[in-house]
């Protein structure tokens, strides 16, 4: 660091302690060229201190140390720094090499007070101080280093903190579930840079809409909210329990309402089989094709925003209170995280509590069921939340949509009978862990029951569940104990069969990849969300590699630069697709250039096979002889043709992997005289044979 002879520096010098004649004035040294002066005048005419003072404070450039200060007890040494704009940090240093003991004094103020200032590093060893103003104001900033005691031979810095400009992305290379970035520095020094990689089909968790207030009304015994006798289908249970244990419950198919297989018999629309978002799907409402694709990358989690709706009657009965529905959330998590103490089933999949709309409405309480839609005009966007109802459920559990045949449409979502949601002992007889909104949870998320109610023992990924580590199983279990109807012992644990809730715990790893690729294919963009959508990798300096990431996937990926004084604004966003390496795709011939018994190829290619273009090659021929040449640049000459003669030229590329495909062959011939003539004859003439070629070509095929 610079060092600066002290005299030219050693600001004014005053003697707070020892006044003259009692005038209140403090005296100077006269240790400076207007040392006398000033003397004089505050002798004569009594001229305000800190007037004086504050125009002779010396001024400190950035970074600039200034040396060999010192000074006797209590007398104080000004100085100032400008902040400009922008600046984040102020950081003053008085490094102290000799005895002594001065402390520093910093604020925007003149003089800084010795209490309260913005800054002040009193340190009683008489050790070097340190002052750090975080994101200080724009202006100026008044340094006093005063003297406890006499000190010499310190050194005072004052550093102004900026963040660097931003980056700017230069290149993005695609790997195998990686991008590797490159970028230049903006202005400034960066001690490190940062790039993110977002996957911006995947949302935001579900932000928390509004303060979740229960309604005044919400004075109601628990009596009548969750009234213990039971009424189904005309008939009156005395409670939860017989109700679950009655024939009804099971032959008529109490237990849940959700109807598994085409968009025709889906229970809350008539609706038509969804067509999925990102085309040809593995897992149709009639088929499950288990893909590596739909096992979420480790560390990555799928979360979905749920919105509440609990409609309730005017005498309270259905009012479901905060703290359940919290509580039910909880297990919900735990239970698709396979974090329950049974269960090693990680879903990946994650639920936000966004909203709880309570609404009491005795019309909506009594469920229409599968057909009705009333109770949708309180319907959130399906298109980005998880709709939840809790009524009567017209005397099931509950049931949801298929996103085969329901994903985004006006009814799209789960109703639940209010009984079951809750924490894990909530109360409700044999579904008393809050698992009825797990299971149904499941069907939202493409799932189907464990067992076949089309009476048979299939086990496919065409038939059943449409999966295969479930075992066949031909009728629902409702209670603790598997089945053997189809030999092996049923999944009494899964979620998707209709055991009691402490008997099931589980999903399967098909199960799950189902759900995902659901997710993906039915609900990407619209209820699909992520904590971790966004990769990031940091380093010093160019290029950075984020990984973890899917292959096939496009990412926006930015830069940031940070160093002491903060971190910069974002590059530009640039869009990577990450892939596993290979021979590049076929090129095109941009452009051919005619000349003298020569004919130049601009080649094209789209795709490099995220690997660099190693050589490009064109081969042109007459029909009987063959002419090649090959460059390391995009523009190939073919030379040794004859002028007048029609050549077909195709054209191809590689990488370290290997050759592409050669292109569609273009004809052209060589003329002397062409590189007098216009361009874009040549353009246009190019163009007319490459119509005829591609015409000729399509009529071969
Ligand atoms: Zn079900």
């Amino acid at each position: 660091m610079t060092r600066i002879p002290s005299a030219s520096f050693t600001p004014w010098r005053h003697r707070a302690k020892l006044s003259l004649r009692g005038c209140g004035i403090a005296a100077r040294s006269v240790s400076n060229r207007f040392g006398v002066l000033f003397i004089l005048l505050a002798l004569g005419a009594g001229i305000p201190q800190a007037l004086q003072a504050q125009d002779e404070a010396i001024a400190l450039s950035n970074g600039v140390a200034v040396s060999n200060l010192s000074a006797t007890t209590g007398e104080s040494l000004d100085y100032y720094i400008d902040v400009p704009a922008g600046t984040q940090k102020l950081t003053v240093t008085l490094g102290v090499n000799d005895n002594g003991d001065p402390d520093l004094y910093v604020d925007t103020r003149f003089p800084p007070p010795t209490t309260g200032a913005a800054c002040q590093s009193v340190l009683a060893g008489g050790n070097s101080e340190t002052c750090v103003i975080n994101s200080p104001t724009t202006g100026r900033y008044y340094i006093r280093v005063l003297a406890y005691s006499s000190y010499s031979d310190a050194v005072l810095t004052a550093t102004l903190s900026s963040p660097p400009g931003a980056p700017t992305i230069s290149q993005i290379t695609p790997g195998d579930g990686s991008l590797q970035v490159a970028f230049s520095p903006g202005a400034g020094t960066a001690n490190s840079y940062t790039v993110s990689c977002e996957d911006p089909s995947m949302r935001s968790p579900g932000e928390v809409l509004a303060f979740v207030t229960e309604p005044e009304t919400a004075g109601f015994s628990s009596a009548v909210m969750q009234r213990s006798s039971e009424e189904a289908r005309g008939q009156r249970f005395d409670n939860a329990k017989a109700f679950h244990t009655s024939d009804l419950f099971a032959k008529a198919g109490l237990r849940c309402g959700t109807m598994e297989y085409n968009g025709a018999r889906s229970p809350m629309l008539n609706s038509s089989p969804v067509v999925p978002l990102r085309g040809a799907a593995d897992c149709t409402a009639t088929q499950t094709t288990i893909s590596a694709e739909h096992v979420q990358p480790a560390g990555q989690v799928v979360r979905i925003p749920v919105y509440f709706h609990v409609i309730y009657k005017a005498d309270g009965e259905g009012y479901v209170s905060e703290a359940r529905i919290r509580d039910q959330m909880v297990v919900l998590n735990e239970d698709f995280a396979g974090a329950n103490g049974l269960s090693t089933q990680d879903t990946a999949i994650q639920f936000d509590l966004v909203y709880i709309n309570y609404v009491q409405n005795d019309y909506y309480f009594a469920d229409e069921g599968a057909g009705g839609i009333d109770k949708y005009a309180l319907t959130a966007d399906t298109e980005r939340y998880m709709n939840v109802y809790t009524n009567d459920a017209g005397g099931v559990l509950g049931y949801a949509t298929l996103p085969q045949s329901g994903a985004g449409g006006a009814g799209d979502g789960i109703v639940m009978r209010h009984q079951t949601i809750g924490g894990r002992n909530n109360g409700y007889g044999s579904y008393d862990e809050g698992r009825t909104l797990v299971h149904e949870v499941g069907h939202y998320l493409g799932l189907r029951h464990t067992f076949n109610p089309e009476g048979d023992c299939t086990n496919s990924y065409t038939g059943g569940d449409l999966i295969l580590d479930t075992p066949a199983q031909l009728n629902a279990d409702y209670g603790s104990r598997p089945s053997t109807d189809c030999g092996p012992a049923s999944a009494i644990e899964n979620f998707m069969n209709y055991s009691v809730d402490d008997a099931m715990y589980t999903f399967t790893s098909e199960q799950v990849n189902r759900m995902t690729c659901s997710l993906v294919n039915y609900r990407s963009n619209t209820y699909a969300s992520s904590s971790s959508n966004t990769f990031s990798a940091s380093g010093t300096g160019s290029p950075i590699t984020v990984v973890g990431l899917t292959n096939g996937r496009a990412y926006n990926c930015s830069v940031t630069a940070t160093n002491s004084g903060g971190t910069s604004a974002a590059s530009g966003v640039v869009t990577g697709t990450p892939g596993a390496p290979d021979v590049p795709t076929t090129p095109v011939i941009a452009r051919i250039d005619t000349g003298d018994g020569e004919l130049n190829l601009s080649i094209t290619v789209t795709d490099t096979g995220a690997l660099a273009i190693t050589g490009y090659s064109a081969t042109c021929t007459d029909g009987t002889r063959t002419f090649s040449a090959t460059s390391a640049t995009p523009s190939v000459t073919v030379t040794g043709l004859t002028n007048g003669v029609a050549y077909s030229c195709s054209v191809s590329v590689s990488n370290a992997l290997g050759s592409s495909e050669s292109s569609a062959a273009v004809t052209s011939s060589p003329e002397p005289s062409a590189t007098t003539l216009p361009l874009w004859i040549f353009y246009e003439g190019v163009r007319a044979n490459a119509d005829v070629t591609d015409s000729e070509d399509e009529g071969s095929e």
